[in-house]
């Protein structure tokens, strides 16, 4: 399942092929994949890209018709750029048509992704209530140690709610528990302001760590160019059998996730 380095990579391959081309439209394969704001001209295409940015796990591509396109990728969601692009794939749930024949595939084979076409004015009404960036300022140790207060949920499931802090999810929790020594299961309340620090500073090298070299390509995540990221090399405990000192490492499930730990290395 894509996170926020897995997102950001396919962001910035969007990006980077849509640069001074004109989108000509978006094509539905499948029912429920695409979703239009009813308030929608139909003048939205032909234009051209503004503006690509990230929120958690959602990219927003406004476009200069004044409409914004929302992709949320889910589960198995990836965009896949094709310079000739004719007949559909298998899974293939939307394309964005590009003018000159290339298209954006949208391949989904559990369709849960979404792309949703809208006003750009509506977006506050289309986008979740999502917690601050964990790259950003606003994510630091007051921050967290303030929303675990009180909280007797585990810390994992904690930091996977989206509403809290946005973009987070399994590989990278698991992550950086283990990089700040802490066990999936504590709860919240129960984290000192010390290990607040930790889990913040961690967070936030593992996520970068993860954009330089392009995500984690576990299962299906691929870049826009279909190629693998390469963090799946670096995962010290995310589906390992030992953490790098050499312990056997446990496996429970946290709210329906699996959760890797060292029972050694974490307290
Ligand atoms: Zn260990």
């Amino acid at each position: 399942m894509p996170e926020l380095p897995e997102v950001q990579t396919v962001l910035d391959g969007v990006q980077s092929v849509l640069n001074g081309r004109v989108l000509a439209g978006l094509e539905s394969y499948y029912p429920g994949t695409v979703i239009l704001d009813p308030e929608l001209s139909d003048d939205a295409f032909p234009s051209r890209l503004d503006k690509a940015t990230r929120r958690g796990k959602y990219m927003l591509f406004q476009l200069d018709s004044g409409v914004t396109m929302i992709v949320h990728l889910r589960m198995t969601g990836k965009l896949v750029y094709d310079s000739q692009a004719m007949e559909t794939h298998k899974h293939e749930r939307a394309r964005i048509l590009l003018e000159g024949g290339e298209a954006i595939r949208f391949i989904d084979p559990r369709t849960f992704g979404k792309i949703t076409l809208l006003k750009s004015e509506n977006l506050e009404y289309y986008m979740p209530k999502l917690g601050p960036e964990p790259l950003s300022e606003e994510f630091d140790a007051n921050y967290l140690h303030l929303i675990l207060a009180g909280r007797s949920a585990p810390i994992k499931n904690l930091l996977l709610d989206q509403r809290l802090i946005a973009g987070l999810g399994n590989i990278y929790v698991c992550e950086l528990l283990f990089r700040a020594k802490v066990r999936p299961q504590r709860p919240g309340k129960s984290i000192s302001r010390k290990e607040s620090r930790l889990m913040v500073k961690h967070a936030k090298a593992v996520l970068q760590e993860a954009i330089k070299v392009g995500g984690t390509s576990i299962s299906d995540f691929r870049r826009i160019d279909d190629k693998t990221g390469e963090f799946q090399n670096f995962l010290q405990v995310y589906q390992q059998k030992e953490c790098p000192k050499g312990h056997a490492l446990e496996n429970i499930r946290l709210g329906g996730r699996s959760s890797f730990y060292c029972p050694v290395c974490q307290r």
